[in-house]
């Protein structure tokens, strides 16, 4: 039998798209022989409030620039072109339809991850897709929860921790950055840097919008 499409699928804000996000799909790509990436910028996040993000014509350029020169790397409009806010398990449940023949690498944070525990149906999601959880080296599951330590070993065939050297870099980060005039090169493409230039995106954030990464 032929061997089955394997497609990433890196959803997030990209508030802006950043080497973090980057390394984190190339390195998917690699340890787990993924034939393509998708990338997909949200339309509506669901757990920002809408006069925090910034206008999805910006982050949907950004993500299509950073990702241009990576063959592998496509943004797919999926979640922006829907109404309302994107649910994971919708968007898995959308891509299942799309592409029926292929297997699905949901990526993300950790932490991201760890939040599954809270969603109604975790097991479905697995059902959907595997998830690869990155984390900053070093993590150790061991120091997590019981809960979570069993959870992550019962679905161990689905559920994979990725240990990437630039997961300290944080979109939260280079906005306060710009905001403050300090220098974002080396955090996101040159040409993802110029875009921010040329638009004047994040020069006006307020001292209230910094601070940790949620
Ligand atoms: P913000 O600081 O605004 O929350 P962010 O840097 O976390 O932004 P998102 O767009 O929220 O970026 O994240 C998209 C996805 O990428 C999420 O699954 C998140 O966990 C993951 N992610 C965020 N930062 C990194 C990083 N440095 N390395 C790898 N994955 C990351
Ligand atoms: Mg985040």
């Amino acid at each position: 039998m032929a061997r089955k499409r394997r497609i990433g699928i890196m959803g997030g804000t990209f508030d802006p798209i950043h080497y973090g996000h980057l390394v984190t799909a190339e390195r998917a790509r690699g340890d787990y022989e993924l034939d393509q990436v998708l990338f997909l910028p949200s339309g509506t996040p669901p757990h920002k409030p809408l006069d925090q993000v910034t206008d999805v014509k910006h982050r949907y350029m950004m993500t299509v620039l950073a990702t241009l020169t990576n063959p592998y790397f496509e943004v797919s409009r999926v979640d922006i072109d829907r109404e309302g806010k994107s649910y994971t398990i919708d968007t898995l449940r959308i891509l299942k339809s799309i592409y029926p023949e292929s297997e699905l690498f949901f990526i993300t944070g950790a932490d991201a991850i760890l939040e599954i525990m809270s969603w109604k149906n975790p097991e479905r999601l697995l059902e959907l897709s595997e998830f690869i959880a990155a984390t900053r080296p070093g993590f150790c599951l061991e120091n997590s929860s019981q809960q979570v330590v069993e959870w992550f070993k019962r679905n161990n065939k689905r559920l994979h921790l990725l240990q990437v050297p630039a997961m300290a870099i944080s979109s939260t980060d280079i906005r306060s950055r710009v905001a403050q005039g300090q220098s974002i090169r080396y955090l996101v493409p040159e040409v993802v840097e110029h875009y921010i230039k040329k638009n004047r995106l994040y020069h006006s954030q307020h001292p209230d919008r910094e601070g940790c990464d949620e």
